[in-house]
This record gives C-alpha cells, sequence and structure tokens, in this order.
C-alpha cells in the first residue's frame, strides 16, 4: 500500500467514527463494473456497493441527467410539487404495480414509514394502539429504532433497548412459526422477499402465497421489504413479481436511486386511501428533485440497458459457475440464491477468503460471517463471471492451504 493511501486511512480512523471494520483500501473511482483505489489498482466489483450500482459506475446518461437536475434546482421542499418526483413515481407505480409512493432518503426510512402505515391503516379500523407486527428471525431491515426492532437479530438490538414493543418474530419459511404468533392485534406481516445480510434466504414459493392468504383473511398488511432483491436484481422488477402475488405495501432504496440515498415505501390504494394522511409523516428532502431525478433517470436506463434480460442471461450462468465451485470445494457447504442475489455458505469464517480476493483484485463481501454475497453490478457479463471464479477459486484454495488466522 502507497504511503498516501496509508495516511488516509490513518485521518480516517481519527475523524470518522469507527462503527465499521472497514476494508484496508480507498475507492477514488468506478468505471462499469470495475473500481479503482487511490494508487490506481483495479477491482473487479462484485458488490455494487451493496446491491445498489445496477448498471455500474459512471454510467454516462445517469451523470449527465443528474448534472443538468443540479443546474436547475436541487431541492424545493415538500410543500411544492416537483416534476422528477411525479415523474419518479410514475415510473415506480408502473414498475412495482402499487398505487400510492412516499419518497425517503434510506432503506431504514422507509422501512420506518411502512411500519407506521401499518399502525395507522390499523388504528383507523379500531382505535385501539396495542396492534402488534410479525417479523422474521434473521431478516435485517436498517438501523433506526423501528427498523430495528423488526430486525431479527438480537445482536444488532440488544443495548438499544427497549424497541418499539409489540413485535413477535417468526421463522422464515416456516408457516406454522408465522401461525402461532398471529394474534387479533397482528397489524402487518413484514420480511424480505429474499432475505440478504441474514444468509440470502429466497421465501418459499408455498409460504409467501399461504402469507398472502392469511393476510387477505385476516386483513392484515403484508410488508415486503425489497430493499435488496428489489430492482431487478433477481430478474423481475420486484421479486414478488416471480411468486405471483402483490403485498400490500413495499420497500425500496438501494438500486432505487443507484448511488444517491434515496428510498420508497409504497402501497396499494386502499392502504393508501385508510392510512396516512396530510400531516401523518414527512421528511425535509424525501423525494427531492435531484433524487427523484436519479430515480426517474434509473428506470429510464433499466429498459435502455436491457437490465433485467442481462439478469435472466447472466444468472443462471453465475448460479451453474457457484454450483461447480461447491463441487470442488468441501468447506463449501450450501449455495442459494434468486438472480444476481447469490450466496455461498462455508463451514468456516469468510473473512480470510475475502481478503486474499481483494489481494488479487476481486471485491467480495459477506453476509454473516460464514457466508459470501453475490450482488454484482446487474451489467455484468458471462466473462465478468468466469474472471470473478478464477480469482474466488485461488483465494479459497489459499484459506484451504492454511494455517491462516485471519478473521473479519
Ligand atoms: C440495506 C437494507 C435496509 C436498510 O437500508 P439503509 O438504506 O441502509 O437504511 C433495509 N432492508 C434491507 C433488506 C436491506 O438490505
Amino acid at each position: 500500500m502507497s504511503e498516501n493511501m496509508t495516511s488516509y486511512i490513518a485521518d480516517a480512523e481519527k475523524a470518522l467514527l469507527h462503527t465499521y471494520n472497514r476494508f484496508q483500501i480507498v475507492l477514488d473511482h468506478g468505471d462499469g463494473v470495475k473500481l479503482y483505489d487511490t494508487d490506481g489498482k483495479e477491482y473487479l466489483d462484485f458488490v455494487a456497493g451493496i446491491a445498489v450500482f445496477a448498471f455500474g459506475y459512471n454510467n454516462k446518461t445517469y451523470n449527465d441527467a443528474l448534472k443538468a437536475q443540479i443546474d436547475k434546482i436541487i431541492h424545493t421542499s415538500n410543500y411544492f410539487y416537483n416534476v422528477p418526483a411525479i415523474e419518479a413515481a410514475k415510473k415506480f407505480k408502473k414498475a412495482s404495480g402499487m398505487d400510492r409512493i412516499f419518497f425517503t432518503n434510506s432503506g431504514a426510512e422507509a422501512i420506518e414509514g411502512a411500519l407506521k402505515t401499518a399502525r395507522k391503516y390499523a388504528f383507523l379500523k379500531d382505535g385501539k394502539t396495542d396492534h402488534e407486527i410479525i417479523a422474521m428471525n434473521h431478516s435485517f431491515h436498517g438501523r433506526t429504532f423501528g427498523a430495528l426492532s423488526v430486525t431479527g437479530n438480537p445482536h444488532y438490538r440488544e443495548a438499544f433497548e427497549p424497541m418499539i414493543g409489540n413485535i413477535r418474530f417468526a421463522d422464515m419459511n416456516d408457516i406454522e412459526s408465522v401461525k402461532e404468533q398471529i394474534t387479533d392485534k397482528t397489524c402487518a406481516i413484514i420480511l424480505e422477499t429474499v432475505q440478504g445480510e441474514g444468509g440470502i434466504y429466497p421465501a418459499d414459493r408455498a409460504f409467501l402465497t399461504e402469507l398472502r392468504r392469511i393476510c387477505d383473511e385476516r386483513d392484515i398488511l403484508l410488508i415486503l421489504d425489497e430493499i435488496q432483491c428489489g430492482m431487478g436484481r433477481t430478474g423481475t422488477m420486484f421479486a414478488y413479481e416471480q411468486y405471483g402475488i402483490r403485498p400490500d405495501v413495499v420497500t425500496s432504496a438501494k438500486a432505487l436511486g443507484c448511488g444517491v440515498p434515496v428510498g420508497a415505501f409504497a402501497m396499494t390504494e386502499k392502504v393508501g386511501a385508510h392510512s396516512l394522511s396530510a400531516g401523518d409523516h414527512g421528511s425535509t428532502y424525501g423525494g427531492n428533485p435531484l433524487a427523484c431525478a436519479a430515480v426517474s433517470k434509473v428506470f429510464d436506463i433499466f429498459e435502455e440497458l436491457h437490465i433485467l434480460e442481462n439478469v435472466k442471461t447472466v444468472a443462471p450462468y453465475l448460479s451453474e459457475k457457484l454450483d461447480e465451485l461447491m463441487g470442488k470445494h468441501d468447506c463449501i457447504i450450501a449455495h442459494r440464491g434468486m438472480g444476481l442475489m447469490q450466496g455461498l455458505e462455508f463451514n468456516m469464517p469468510v473473512g480470510e477468503i475475502i481478503n486474499k480476493a481483494m489481494d488479487k483484485g476481486l471485491i467480495l463481501i459477506n453476509a454473516g460471517t460464514n457466508i459470501i454475497r453475490f450482488v454484482p453490478p446487474l451489467t455484468i457479463s458471462k466473462k465478468n463471471v468466469d474472471e470473478m471464479v478464477e480469482i474466488l477459486a485461488l483465494a479459497i484454495s489459499y484459506s484451504e492451504s492454511g494455517t491462516h488466522s485471519f478473521t473479519v
């Protein structure tokens, strides 16, 4: 590492709150599916800023749209209409099948909005304030209090108790465990269509279909968190399309702005008409013209670049190559995923493999201690998959061979 990079890192550790154990590189710029650090070293990117940069870095159409919006107006406040927000909302409706959209600044805020929607919907029915929400073990919904309260990882919650209250946890893909938690007070069930941070666990078709049926029967809101698995990642704009169901409320973020901080929660007409109304919710920045110009352009670029078609072509290839890799290495014990959201589970911590891959010019990330997660830009090619697998195989062999003692 150059002295230059070492000194950046030293400065960072003196000024930034240490809430992340960061990789020891400073990223400088990106182009397509490649990233470059401040020393000019090139990396093949299989993380996309954690499922954010759907069409890769430095897309000219996207950059030009943002620059044009900056020169017009960046912010107006939500007391006025703005054209980019109108355009973005129309495109989101079309892509999601939802009817009413609220733009936020992040994923966690989209979750907060979805939870408030569910409580208000139930409140308007019976005037009570003791409603319950069911969430899944191993889920991840974000770091703010509401989102943390429905995050099924006690380790993330422990030091910050008490949570918002009246949350019950069930197991993903275990319908009986959900039924056990349902009471007359249940107002919503929230889950990720494909669990991300928790280790890449897609919902089973039978499980999700049955949840939809139960929610319909009891007028419970089904909230699907598609912050990571939505926006084309699984081969359809939203993963739930592949299950033949529609949620009552959906949350989005990550690839929604492809780098500009923006999220959204959206709902059906029925829920929109019977939940949050004027004065119930707001955000100074949420849905501002700059963020919405990005969202609007993102939807256009998905069509121009035939992103979904590319996912449908490359994902089966990635899946096949990861199966092959599992066949060759005993330390890989499971392979799961949907589209370009895949995970390999190891019988050991994967920190060393990820660091070795980085040395060799490949950026990967974990999901939990023992799982490597693959969430590349949706524009990757089969050739990029080959390059990735070649480096990963080397990194695994290195780890298997040895007495190395590095952990994440
Ligand atoms: C990343 C993520 C969040 C939180 O989004 P932030 O923008 O980091 O607040 C919530 N849910 C899921 C499924 C996520 O992957």
